[in-house]
């Protein structure tokens, strides 16, 4: 194996050999990058032979040695690729990048070949077809012989000869484009074209902290290009950080509108150009779905998902339009109507304008300030209330250990223990922004929950991270709201996680559909606006008292403001990724995207379409990331997570009862249908009035 020479293999890689450490947790602090690409490339031979020895089995196929045997395939793989993407991410470290993109086409190829292997989909297809007749079988056993059959047809196993070579083809060809067109928009965040250098007089109504922020970022830049540093310059660009303090804060219409344009065009032309690539991705994704016999790829996507089919997906969004229409000409005219007060009766207010004049008529409505609550929102206390939660729904208690072995010294670590005092896994926590890291918060894994025959329980290694700033000297860390609602959303995942009481680890944990998934995680951000809740920890890191009622109410009706314009923005999206997933003939190379967009978008436009700029260039949830015919999910999981509150409105937020119910979706994983499971907690299926209720529109 070739490895960066200054690097010495261990002489025992943990990664392949297993730990003895506490919890079979891996070294994190000392594995090299050596390790990893020789834990994978090593991993990846195990499972082969792994399943070599399935496919050369003379006995008949059966679920324990076939489907059984699968899902307990790749142990060493599966960490190794854990462990490292893990640690990018959390670290941003270069040779760590490298060591993954190295690894990533062997991983690819390893994925399909296994997906494509004829002799494993054939015993699989024999398990699956007489999954009925054998009665030892129980549920979780039948759904696991489902899942693998279903994924399996998902990728191309059942096709035949020629057709699937090409379904090889054409995943290549699509993972390639996708790459593409991932790569073109983070190149465009950088390009020259798309800034704008601003001198201190072009900068009114912009606070100095944002100013500072473009005053060092002019002066990277400049040093980036070898010139010297020229402190009268100031650089603003369409990154979001950058561009959206702009459009929300500066006093200045013109500058809005040419950031605005700056963004909206690109990777429209030049060398960054996204607008074939696109079509391509579209008629690629059609090719596939026909392939596999469906009409479209929306189809063909959402096989795999709660929703189901894009009738369903359609009439939900069709739904949420027909509620929200109204709202939002109502926000918009009090938004132009304040803005006409200062700016003249005819004044017309442009895309441009709402973000800045909604924030002003939200400031005169409500004066508050994302740093209002921050002094009640101490670090410490705020992990105490955060885990207190689960302690309050469910039971839970958190022990902070240094027995683990850790990345990084500011990660720190928790044993998690259920009601009954077993221990249910552990839980790291990575809180604070480090040069390199990942921006955002997330939840991931190290390790997920399985259990053997005879019950023995593997016990998940759940981790948080999140990017809140480190404290300076003895200074407390305060948290603005946002962040604890980061918090407790990434806690409501690593609870999906630490919760898992599935057999078997395809079935375990977060490894549900993807448009129910953020129901865990987004249900507890509901805790936030309750009072009776944050009164249980959230004190002034001064003075001790509690969140005054009218400051709490101030920040729920402001956090509410704008509803219905942030959903329409969201159905935006949601109709223009099933208008490029519902094509049944493939865009000509001639189609006019900004043609398109409007015509998809026709139903829920707020703005009329302004020349030149469109969304769909940019567009990488559905063109390179994983929400192609899924980014209705975030709206979706919405409506579940508001249904879901509203049991604990009714019975009360602490109910035992309710939390007991809900604690048994979140123990379920994927061990049964999520609609079924749902249903079971909530006595009935999920309608959209919760959502309206919370976003004030009923
Ligand atoms: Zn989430």
């Amino acid at each position: 194996m070739t490895i960066a020479s200054d690097i010495e293999c261990s002489a025992v890689n943990p990664l392949i050999t297993g730990s003895d450490a506490p919890f079979g947790t891996m070294p994190l602090s000392r594995l090299t990058p050596s390790d990893y690409e020789e834990g994978i490339m090593e991993g990846i031979k195990l499972q082969n032979q792994e399943i070599e020895a399935i496919c050369n089995q003379r006995s008949v196929p059966t679920f324990e040695n076939t489907i059984v045997a699968l899902d307990r395939s790749g142990k060493v793989l599966n960490r190794s690729i854990l462990a490292l993407s893990n640690l990018e991410s959390a670290t941003g470290d270069t040779v760590l990048m490298n060591t993954l993109s190295k690894v990533t086409p062997a991983l690819s190829e390893h994925s399909t070949n296994m997906m494509l292997n004829e002799r494993l989909w054939s015993r699989i297809r024999q398990v699956y077809e007489r999954r009925n007749d054998d009665t030892s079988l129980n549920d979780e056993d039948r759904r696991l012989i489902e899942k693998t059959y279903k994924s399996f047809v998902h990728s191309g196993a059942d096709l035949q000869g020629e057709q699937r070579e090409k379904y090889r083809r054409l995943s290549a060809e699509l993972s390639d484009l996708n790459v593409k067109f991932s790569q073109n928009v983070t190149n465009a965040m950088k390009d020259p074209a798309r800034r704008l250098w601003l001198k201190e007089s072009d900068l009114t109504g912009i606070p100095e902290t944002i100013k500072s922020a473009y005053r060092a970022a002019g002066a990277e830049a400049l040093e980036e290009e070898g010139k010297t540093d020229d402190p009268a310059l100031y650089l603003v660009t369409i990154f979001r950080p950058s561009y959206g303090p702009f459009m929300m804060y500066s006093d200045r219409r013109d500058l809005r509108e040419k950031l605005y344009k700056l963004n909206g065009s690109t990777n429209t032309s030049g060398e960054f150009d996204n607008t074939q690539i696109l079509k391509d991705i579209a008629n690629v994704r059609l090719e596939i779905a026909q392939l596999m016999g469906r009409k479209n790829y929306a189809e063909y996507a959402l096989e795999l998902t709660m929703a189901q089919t894009p009738d369903n997906v359609m009439a939900f969004l069709e739904d949420l339009r027909s509620a929200y229409t109204e709202p939002v000409h109502k926000e918009l005219e009090e938004i132009q109507n304040l803005a006409r007060k200062t700016e003249g009766n005819d004044f017309v207010l442009q895309p441009w304008d709402y973000s800045y004049w909604s924030d002003k008529l939200k400031n005169s409505l409500y004066s508050f300030s994302n740093e209002d609550l921050k002094p009640y929102f101490e670090l410490n206390r705020t992990i105490d209330g955060v885990f207190g939660l689960a302690t309050k729904l469910y039971g839970y208690k958190f022990k902070a250990t240094d027995k683990v072995d850790k990345y990084h010294p500011d990660v720190r670590i928790y044993e998690v223990y259920k009601k009954s005092g077993d221990l249910l896994g552990l839980l790291y926590a990575d809180f604070f922004y480090r040069a390199g890291k990942s921006p955002g918060a997330w939840m991931t894994e190290f390790r997920a929950e399985s259990k053997d025959d005879a019950g023995n329980k593997t016990l998940p290694l759940i981790s948080i991270v999140c990017n809140f700033s480190k404290p300076v000297g003895n200074d407390p860390v305060l948290l603005i709201a946002d962040e604890v609602e980061t918090f407790l959303h990434e806690f409501g995942h690593a609870l999906h996680g630490l919760s898992s009481e599935a057999k078997y680890e395809s079935l375990s944990g977060t490894n549900v559909d993807h448009d129910f998934v953020e129901l865990f995680s987004q249900f507890n951000e509901n805790y936030l606006t309750r009072k009776e809740y944050l009164d249980g920890f959230a004190r002034h890191y001064k003075t001790g008292k509690k969140i005054p009622a009218d400051l709490l109410d101030r920040f729920v009706k402001s956090a509410q403001f704008g509803a219905a314009y942030s959903t329409m923005r969201q159905l935006g999206f949601g109709y223009l990724d099933m208008a490029y997933h519902t094509i049944t003939e493939p865009l000509r190379a001639s189609a006019d995207i900004e043609q398109f967009e409007a015509n998809a978008q026709k139903p829920v436009r707020i703005f009329e379409p302004v020349e030149g700029s469109v969304i769909s260039s940019s567009f990488g949830h559905i063109f390179s990331g994983g929400y192609a015919a899924g980014y209705y999910g975030y709206k979706w999981s919405e409506e579940l997570d508001a249904d879901a509150f509203a049991a604990f409105k009714e019975n009360g937020i602490f109910d035992q009862k309710t939390a007991a119910k809900f604690l048994k979706m979140l123990q379920s994983g994927d061990t049964k249908d999520a609609m079924e499971l749902y249903v079971e907690f909530r006595g009935k299926k999920p309608t959209v009035d919760a959502l309206l209720e919370r976003d004030g529109i009923k």
